[in-house]
């Protein structure tokens, strides 16, 4: 990096932060991670799960922890698609030999966090303001206390504080129409009935029905399901044993694995929240502050990408900033991030309307699509998405992290 040396502070301990991070320190530039969240918070085994893509396995490989997530991932064989009564009406095989891997959230948060040099995060650190000058960012914590720095990333997610003390946007995020729940069913608690109902661990669920979703996958010792339903609005985030009621509402009349799986999911694990995303902004740079991952393009669920991206946003950042000025590496992953994932952005709030809708018609031409859909095409529909995240030309740059 040719600027000075104080370390470059990063907003937010999510996938988009903590890859930052370890992407700079594995190129040996100075880096601090501010997160709000207390540390027992940060390490807590809450959340829901990803599924990790071909190009950020790559990218995880060559920060030395590609391993460590498989290890801990599942593998897709196949994906089954019901009709909300619990009729069978397409099967998926997932594309053979392609590298991804569902993971927890939390298992993600703590494979990035034991490799990260333990100084670089710093909890229970929340960032109230943040003002680029001459010299650098001021940022301002919760604490009064102040901090300076060359650059600051905003890695605080989809409300993110950066965003809008940097970039004075006040504007909110667009809500999808849509909320969501997600929740974990133990395969030890579930009951006779309900376990013979479910395909083998190794397939992935979709039960649709008109103006809802449930999607599952079996992580290890449980089911995790996260589940979909139109909303005019979103309030505030619940979770716990009123949320369970209220997915069982929403889910009512479903067929029995749906009904099964909401209500023998463990309640404290059940969180409740709105689905956003953003229009493409004019730009995620101001000065010496740049935004990645959800602070910067927030997208809805259904094309898997929010946390890859913000993944792939870190390593490319990451290593533009090890080679160049701060002014010529946001200019150069802005173009090489911006319109490409905005693009993203905008098809997953289209597959969100498809998936969910209450169209009668559309839903069949849907589901007919996918009945019909050859597997070289199902291939293409899968990887489009994740092509812009390609990194091959940087992953040579890394030195070895095994
Ligand atoms: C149901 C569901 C399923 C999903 N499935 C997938 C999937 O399969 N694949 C996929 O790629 N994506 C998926 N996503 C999207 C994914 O969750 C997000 O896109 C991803 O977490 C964004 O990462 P991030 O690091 O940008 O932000 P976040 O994960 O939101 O992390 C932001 C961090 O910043 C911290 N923070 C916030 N404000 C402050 C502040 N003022 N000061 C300091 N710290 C702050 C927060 O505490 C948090 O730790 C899913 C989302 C949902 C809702």
């Amino acid at each position: 990096m040719t600027h000075e040396h104080r370390p470059i502070l990063i907003a937010g301990a999510g996938p988009g932060g903590l890859c930052t991070a370890l992407t700079l320190q594995r190129r040996g530039v100075p880096c601090r991670v501010l997160e709000r969240a207390s540390h027992e918070q940060v390490l807590s085994d809450v959340g829901g799960g990803y599924d990790i893509g071909v190009n950020s396995l790559k990218m995880l490989d060559s920060l030395g922890v590609g391993n460590a997530v498989r290890e801990q991932g599942r593998k897709t064989a196949e994906v089954l698609s019901y009709t909300h009564s619990g009729a069978l009406f397409d099967r998926m095989p997932f594309p053979e030999g392609m590298d991804v891997a569902g993971v927890m959230r939390s298992k993600l948060q703590h494979i990035l966090l034991d490799a990260l040099d333990p100084s670089t995060l710093r909890c229970s650190a929340e960032i109230v303001d943040a003002t680029n000058h001459d010299a650098g960012v001021e940022v301002t914590l919760a604490t009064g206390e102040r901090l300076s720095t060359s650059v600051l990333i905003g890695a605080d997610g989809v409300r993110s504080t950066v965003r809008r003390s940097v970039f004075q946007d006040d504007d909110p995020p667009h809500f999808c129409g849509l909320s969501c729940a997600w929740g974990r069913t133990p395969l030890g608690d579930m009951t006779d009935d309900l376990a013979a109902l479910m395909p083998p661990e190794d397939r992935a669920l979709n039960v649709m029905g008109p103006g809802r979703i449930l999607l599952a996958g079996c992580l290890g010792d449980h089911w995790l399901w996260s589940a979909f339903w139109q909303s005019e609005s979103f309030e505030r985030s619940e979770s716990g044993p009123k949320s369970q009621d209220n997915v069982a509402k929403q889910f009512e009349g479903w067929g029995p694995m749906t009904r099964g799986l909401i209500d023998q999911a463990r309640p404290e694990t059940i969180v409740e929240v709105g689905i956003w995303d953003r229009d493409p902004a004019p730009s995620w740079v101001h000065d010496r502050t740049i935004l990645i991952g959800d602070a910067a393009h927030p997208m809805t669920p259904f094309l898997g990408q929010g946390a890859n991206s913000a993944m792939i946003d870190a390593f490319v950042l990451g290593n533009l900033l090890a080679d160049e000025t701060p002014e010529a590496a946001f200019t150069r992953f802005e173009e090489r991030r911006k319109r490409a994932v905005e693009k993203n952005v905008k098809s997953a709030r289209s597959l969100a309307g498809w998936m969910t809708t209450t169209n009668r018609l559309s839903a069949f031409a849907f589901r007919s699509m996918m009945r019909l859909m050859p597997s070289a095409v199902l291939r293409h529909a899968m990887t489009s998405a994740d092509q812009v995240n390609d990194v091959d030309d940087l992953v040579p740059l890394m030195p070895s992290a095994a």
